[in-house]
């Protein structure tokens, strides 16, 4: 084993039998290959860089790519086993479509013809909005730029949305609002020069373990780390103080935090009068939420609340950085822009080692939102309401504005519309809405409403089981394209194999379905590089501007970051250098924002809160971590997590079975006592199917701005199962 680096000692520490337990053809594998191709993790964020070993079209290991500066060879439990997946007898070869005895195995020409029938029958019965369109952020930018396209132009349905409406949508709206732009100010690599850090609702250690070497360095090098979570997280365990707020109720926490600096002075007036506009606003509403009042509504003790705002407020530098955890409520946006009040208030952002970031869940949940598979959004992040911006991205597609669907429904209120039968027949890409959404009976009941529903996907998902087609598509190591990481660097991720049997690049069957509804000169492409080419034609001078990116330039640079307007410019890593923001007038905004209780609280009947999230060795909805061998065994079930508290007063043991009941339905799962959670809460991965489901028990409630779900607070009662 070649010697480590101190940093992935440090990270074997914390995770030694999934590092150590390196499967044959991995890290120390001696499988001969044909080839390595340098490509990307294929699950969160960070994108770090891999080497996939190659033989014989299989991926059968992998070796570390040292030189990417993300990651420098380290890779997480998922990482180190994704090429696993390639092999799993699930994957689908061949095009299906449902008959009498379940799935019948078809041809290409046959499937497109039957999906294209269905699609003209129930748009010239019910209307060009009658067909839908849902998608996903782990697709490419490529693929994001062409089903966008492709609703619009091809279908000319307003509905399209993607599953990042679950994901990074509360804070790409306080972005926007505060920012002017939505993406991350500055690279990972500032992470190291806070000397104090704010984590909040960010579980780094499991959702995004390889940016753990970065909090790690900045505490190696005297930083402060304030976690803020219910639970005590692996990243919380070595941090210097971990406020438990009581699941939702972060945006009176944070405001509480800026009640303290503004009384003690610890603001950067200079900051706030030069480069933002609202400040005053913000003092008058944060006036009142002085720590003992915080410490009543969150359950945080004052003395955590004033100590956390002095190591923030007189450090030097300090950077805040988000999660899913503020993200994932009815108060979502509001929550951010909290945390951005505090950022800007302190001058905290433009300059070496400061900043404010949230990290994206999907592998491509930064570019998958830029590129127009948003219901309110065209290429680059142009509005799709805006007269100049629709003139703009018709004028480069060759069509006339009016030819341009309006803004359509979210993922979320898409439901709704199925339930009202507005909405008559949906196609689905890289997105299994019946793990993912809340309140899966509901979900459920609305699939079997739909008249006709097509697939694109690699394995057999839950929600895949309720369709009338499914096609083939492509594993990430069988596609070409970009992505783009949480901190706004573009990347190329390389084809190391063709897709197996029937199966076909998602593109090609994208572009064969689009040309059967439009001229082919509109969807001309040959190869994944032409749409990335005509992307970065349509994006130029755009919010979200690639034009000068190539991928020539991305491989020479180690990936480029966003903007870069032209091909002499090198990219962006921070976006806001000197306190220059993205409004027409270069200031940042300050937003007010007044506590709202969550949508669901407790009361006598369902006295629990439930907050949801992930585990390190599974992935979103499990679709491919659940097909991996040793990341199943790694974490084969959903468990319960309870403090011994709630425990005795239940009279449960660890590995007891616990029902868990809420409004929306119940399941029945084994506990596991931990004195790691607030006494008041509990918690359930949300990465299995039907009855152990912690979809089955949230609230379909929704942020009124980014529309996004509360997946991570509603009420539960508890009741031990006999044995
Ligand atoms: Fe993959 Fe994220 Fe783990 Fe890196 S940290 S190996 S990108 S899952």
């Amino acid at each position: 084993m070649p010697a480590l680096p101190q940093t992935l000692a440090h990270l074997i520490t914390q995770y030694g039998p999934h590092l150590h337990d390196t499967p044959p053809g991995g890290w120390q594998g001696r499988e001969s290959s044909d080839r390595l191709v340098k490509t990307h993790c294929c699950f969160c964020g960070v994108q770090c860089g891999i080497q996939l070993k190659v033989r014989d079209n299989t991926v059968i290991g992998f070796e570390p790519w040292e030189d990417f500066p993300v990651n420098r060879g380290m890779l997480c439990p998922k990482g180190v086993k994704r090429y696993l997946q390639g092999s799993h007898p699930d994957r689908l070869l061949t095009p299906l479509i449902r008959d009498a005895n379940g799935f019948s195995s078809a041809d290409w020409p046959t499937v497109l013809d039957h999906v294209t029938d269905h699609i003209r029958r129930i748009q010239d019965q019910y209307g060009h909005d009658a067909f839908a369109v849902l998608s996903g952020a782990s697709l490419t930018n490529e693929k994001a730029y062409l089903i966008g396209k492709f609703a619009r132009l091809a279908l000319r349905t307003r509905h399209i949305d993607y599953n990042g409406r679950l994901c990074m949508v509360s804070a790409g709206a306080a972005n926007r609002m505060a920012f002017g732009i939505d993406r991350g100010g500055q690279p990972w690599s500032d992470i190291p020069l806070a000397k104090c850090l704010i984590l909040a609702g960010i579980n780094i250690g499991e959702c995004f373990p390889i940016l753990t070497d970065y909090i790690w360095r900045a505490r190696d090098n005297g930083a402060r780390i304030i976690v803020i979570d219910p639970r005590r997280t692996p990243i919380a365990g070595t941090a210097d103080l971990l406020l438990p707020v009581r699941p939702g109720r972060d945006s009176a926490l944070m405001n509480g935090l800026l009640h303290v600096c503004l009384a003690r002075s610890w603001i950067d007036y200079d900051f706030i009068a030069q480069h933002t506009q609202g400040f005053d606003e913000v003092r008058q509403t944060v006036a009142s939420y002085t720590p003992e009042r915080v410490a009543e509504i969150t359950g945080v003790p004052a003395a955590a609340i004033v100590q956390a705002a002095e190591w923030w407020g007189t450090a030097p530098t300090a950077m805040l950085l988000h999660a899913r955890g503020i993200e994932h409520h009815t108060q979502g946006t509001e929550n951010c822009l909290a945390c951005i009040n505090l950022v800007l208030a302190t001058g905290k952002i433009g300059k070496p080692g400061c900043g404010y970031s949230t990290i994206t869940g999907q592998g491509n949940g930064q570019g998958g939102r830029e590129h127009g598979q948003r219901c309110n959004q065209l290429p680059s992040g142009r509005d799709i309401e805006n007269p100049e911006h629709r003139r703009i991205v018709a004028e480069r597609w060759g069509v006339a504005e009016t030819d341009l669907p309006g803004v359509g429904y979210t993922a979320t209120e898409m439901r709704e519309a199925i339930h009202r039968g507005e909405i008559r027949g949906l196609l689905c890409i890289c997105f299994n809405p019946l793990v993912s959404l809340p309140d899966a009976v509901y979900t459920r009941a609305a699939l079997e409403r739909l008249e006709f529903f097509c697939v694109i996907d690699f394995f057999m998902s839950e929600t895949a089981r309720h369709a009338n087609v499914i096609l083939p598509g492509s594993l990430h190591e069988e596609d070409e394209g970009t992505v783009t990481t949480a901190e706004g660097r573009v990347i190329r991720i390389r084809q190391a194999v063709q897709p197996p049997g029937l199966a076909r690049p998602d593109w090609e069957i994208i572009c064969d379905l689009a040309r059967r509804f439009a001229p082919r000169k509109q969807f001309p492409y040959a190869c994944v590089e032409d749409i990335f080419r005509e992307l970065r034609r349509v994006s130029r001078g755009g919010l979200c501007d690639y034009y000068g990116i190539t991928y020539e330039k991305i491989e020479r640079q180690q990936g480029v970051f966003w903007p870069c307007p032209d091909h002499a410019h090198a990219g962006t890593p921070h976006l806001f250098d000197g306190g220059t923001f993205y409004h027409a007038d270069g200031k940042a905004r300050f937003h007010p924002v007044e506590y709202r209780p969550p949508a669901e609280d407790v009361d006598a009947d369902y006295p629990v809160l439930l907050t949801t999230g992930r585990v390190v060795a599974q992935y979103l909805s499990g679709t491919q971590t659940r097909r991996i061998g040793p990341l199943v065994r790694q974490y084969p079930e959903p468990l319960l997590e309870l403090h011994p508290n709630l425990a005795a007063s239940l009279d449960v043991r660890t590995g007891d079975q616990v029902r868990v009941l809420s409004r929306r339905g119940a399941i029945t799962l084994p506990c596991q006592v931990v004195r790691t959670i607030r006494p008041d809460t509990v918690f359930i991965p949300y990465h299995w199917p039907e009855e152990r489901s912690a979809n089955l028990l949230t609230i379909r409630a929704l942020d009124p701005i980014s529309k996004i779900p509360a997946f991570k607070v509603c009420a539960v009662r508890l009741e031990k199962v006999a044995a």
